[in-house]
């Protein structure tokens, strides 16, 4: 099977604990080796992977079994994206992700924001982080990118208020404006936007388009929820490979959601004619 887009939580847990986390609170939580089985087992290619967490440079364990079931089964993996907040390097990261980038173009982005900065800050990792961040463009040509460039209360609409940004006050918001460093320029880098969903099954090419997401329990869920959603939407949507493998999974997935979607479109229009 063919599909376009495949993302996936390879962990939960994080390096440092920014206060916009769009996540939540870290957890202590890796992606098993048979959901990775489970996951590659009837895929031919991919079109783009991306490798995320939490911190996904602290799951290499996971990193390296998809690399082992991917040479396995000869499966082609066009495009890999990992987006790294630099805090963790070392030669059996940087062997890995040489790896990666032996059959795959690799493109590897380093968060930053001011809300990683001040978690840095606190935690002193900043030079590290910057050693890393220089590491990795030199030998991966990575590139940085934010995800919220101003954190000013003008610019709030830009902050999604879930995960632990939900708790994010106006005042904070400012004051983190106020202290806006400038050893860092944060004009110099790109905004990852949220993906929405789209995902469609094409039976007679045997192709899955659109982003097909799993989380770190092997559940398809949505991109960008917070931990506890992307809980919730497993309950609600029984779309779990390990049990169902990744076609049948997604196209629990893909019914489940839709018929959500659905039931909420028809209840707000109903209220609307009702209300007229
Ligand atoms: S925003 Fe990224 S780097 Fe910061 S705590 Fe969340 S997962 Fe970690």
């Amino acid at each position: 099977m063919y599909v376009e887009s495949l993302y996936l939580e390879l962990t939960r847990m994080c390096t440092i604990e920014c206060e916009h986390c769009l996540r939540g609170d870290r957890r202590n939580e890796y992606m098993s080796k048979e959901t990775i089985d489970n996951i590659f087992k009837d895929i031919t290619e991919v079109e783009r992977l991306l490798l995320t967490g939490g911190e996904p440079l602290l799951a290499l364990r996971q990193i390296k079994e998809i690399l082992n079931v991917i040479h396995k089964n000869n499966i082609k993996i066009d495009k890999i994206l990992l987006i790294t907040n630099c805090t963790v390097l070392n030669d059996d990261i940087i062997n890995t992700l040489n790896e990666l980038s032996t059959d795959s173009k690799l493109n590897i982005q380093l968060s930053y924001d001011m809300f990683h900065y001040l978690e840095l800050q606190r935690l002193n990792l900043f030079e590290k982080r910057q050693k890393n961040a220089e590491v990795l463009k030199e030998k991966f040509n990575a590139s940085e990118y934010f995800d919220y460039k101003d954190a000013n209360k003008r610019n709030k609409d830009l902050i999604y208020p879930i995960g632990k940004a939900a708790n994010l006050s106006l005042k904070r918001l400012d004051e983190i404006n106020i202290l806006k460093n400038t050893n860092y320029d944060f004009n110099n880098g790109s905004i990852v936007p949220t993906i929405a969903f789209d995902t469609t099954y094409l039976e007679e090419d045997n192709e899955l388009y659109g982003v097909v997401n799993v989380d770190v329990n092997g559940n398809i869920v949505s991109y960008s929820l917070p931990f506890d959603e992307e809980d919730n939407e497993a309950n609600r949507y029984d779309s779990n490979v390990n049990k169902h493998g990744l076609l049948n999974a997604s196209l629990n997935y893909i019914k489940n959601k839709n018929q959500d979607d659905f039931k909420k479109r028809t209840k707000r229009n109903y209220l609307k004619i009702k209300n007229t």
